[in-house]
């Protein structure tokens, strides 16, 4: 029995390897942390993540052939493929500081492979990282080999939170990159054998290895472009009369363009987009090519910049102060189906409002309290100081309350901004939410989830991004 071990139980490797385990009845997958609690809640009935149709497929396989185990050296040394997907966070000290991705945890996992096996090894770089950084892990196996064989490959994930399951049961494609000779071939022939389980034969890419590892941050760069290019248009629009929404339509039937990921909004936020494109900035410097670097950097400051002009839009709308106002915060996650909150636009705006003396009243389906409160104590990027800066104080953060129902939110509050499109937010009964406010009632779209003259008609005054204005 073919037996695969993924280093890191997290967004990427929880699902990744269930859908292995579910797909694969003949491999046996162990996922591997050094989080005891995250391990302990894979194996219970709270899994650490939440993904629409996780828990099922979970629930099949564990125990059978998926296993979560804190054993991280015991099922590194019995694995034949060992995936490694463990986070790459931005440095945030020494050497490309604020932009670099921090390989820490990446090198870590290689010594201890190098450590432990006693047998060859396929190893897949699963994490997002920079171009070349198989050349840095072939260093660190081969020097510590003991006669043992390893192989690299590059396999990025292209699944996005959300709808994981689904983009792993049908992915757009698979990546394999490994090296050009006849043991690198084979490696690539073998991860290859695992996906045809389920991934037919033409979705399935092989290329040489940076090749591999520089599409998957190109393709975050480009999709997190779109969306500051529909955002700055968004701008163009308001300051024209010109709807977003008719400009995007027109824009997306031209089938060169194509019609997806044109929605504009309060900004990008997850765990990836900004950091791949500071780690691609960082390539850029680092091989000489600073107006490269430019040019990606400007999608980070045009999202930057979206969120500011939100906050500023709030702000003004309500008559230049939000002091003491209380304003209902409909959605935190940073995208609907998921309770991931990593750099999710939604910290921004909640800062920016606490930092002009509002009270916040915080709703989403499932993001905890919790992470709500350490999230909003967190430091803000900023370009200028590529460290992250400006902790919110204490004091702020005392002026938010967290709340499980969107009407409790609402209550008594003086204005309403959504910040991510959960589905509960547009069937929810605005007329009874209007009754309970203070007047005028604004409401703050920062996701063009509701039906804005509805809600005109009820006499909400409504800002919606890159639509015409209330007059
Ligand atoms: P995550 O933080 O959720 O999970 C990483 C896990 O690795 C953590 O549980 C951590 O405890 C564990 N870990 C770290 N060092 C370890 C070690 N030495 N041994 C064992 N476990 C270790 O991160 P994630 O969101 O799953 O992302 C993982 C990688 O995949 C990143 O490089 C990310 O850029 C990339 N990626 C993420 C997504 C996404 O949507 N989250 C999508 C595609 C690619």
């Amino acid at each position: 029995m073919v037996k695969i071990c993924c280093i890191g139980a997290g967004y990427v490797g929880g699902p990744t390897m269930a859908v292995i385990a579910l797909k694969c009845p003949g491999i046996e997958v162990a996922v591997v942390d050094i989080s005891v609690p995250r391990i302990a809640a894979w194996n219970s009935d709270q899994l650490p993540i939440y993904e629409p149709g996780l828990d099922e497929i979970v629930k099949q396989c564990r125990g059978k052939n998926l296993f979560f185990s804190t054993a991280v050296e015991k099922h590194v040394a019995e694995a034949d493929i060992i995936f490694v997907s463990v986070n790459t966070p931005t440095k945030t000290r020494g050497l490309g500081a604020g932009k670099a991705a921090d390989l820490t945890y990446w090198e870590s996992a290689a010594r201890m492979i190098a450590d432990v096996s006693k047998s060859d090894k396929i190893v897949v770089e699963k994490s997002t990282v920079p171009v070349k950084t198989a050349e840095a892990i072939e260093k660190i196996l081969t020097h510590n080999s003991k006669g043992i064989k390893y192989q690299i490959l590059s396999n990025p994930e292209f699944l996005a939170e959300g709808t994981a399951i689904e983009d792993l049961f049908k992915p757009d494609r698979v990546l394999i990159g490994g090296r050009e000779t006849p043991d690198g071939q084979k490696a690539i022939q073998a991860l290859k054998a695992v996906y045809a389980n389920w991934v037919p034969e033409d979705r399935i890419i092989t290329t040489n290895l940076w090749s591999a590892e520089l599409s998957k941050l190109a393709a975050n760069a480009f999709l997190a472009q779109r969306i500051s290019s529909v955002n700055a248009m968004s701008a163009l629009c308001e300051a024209t009369g010109a709807n977003i929404s008719e400009v995007s339509h027109a824009v997306g039937k031209d089938t060169r363009i194509g019609s997806k990921f044109l929605n504009a909004s309060v900004g990008f936020g997850g765990s990836c987009f900004q950091k791949d494109i500071l780690n691609l900035v960082y390539i850029c410097e680092c091989n000489g090519l600073p107006e490269v670097a430019d040019y990606w950097k400007q999608v980070i400051k045009v999202n930057d910049y979206q969120k500011s002009r939100f906050v500023n839009r709030v702000v003004s709308s309500m008559f230049n102060t939000v002091s003491g106002k209380k304003i209902a915060i409909l959605g935190f996650a940073f995208k609907k189906d998921t309770g991931d909150t990593r750099e999710t636009p939604a910290i921004d705006v909640c800062n920016g409002l606490l930092g002009d003396k509002a009270h916040l009243s915080i709703y989403d389906l499932q993001v905890t309290e919790e992470q709500i409160r350490r999230d909003l104590s967190m430091r803000k990027f900023d370009w200028d100081h590529p460290i992250h800066l400006q902790p919110m104080s204490p004091a702020a953060v005392k002026e938010v309350s967290v709340v499980w129902d969107a009407y409790e939110a609402t209550k008594g509050a003086h204005g309403i901004c959504i910040l991510t499109e959960w589905d509960e937010f547009k069937t929810l009964d605005y007329k009874k939410i209007y009754d309970n406010m203070q007047k005028p009632a604004f409401l703050f779209d920062g996701r063009n989830v509701v039906d804005v003259e509805k809600l005109r008609e009820i006499g909400f005054i409504v800002y919606s991004i890159g639509k015409p204005l209330d007059s």
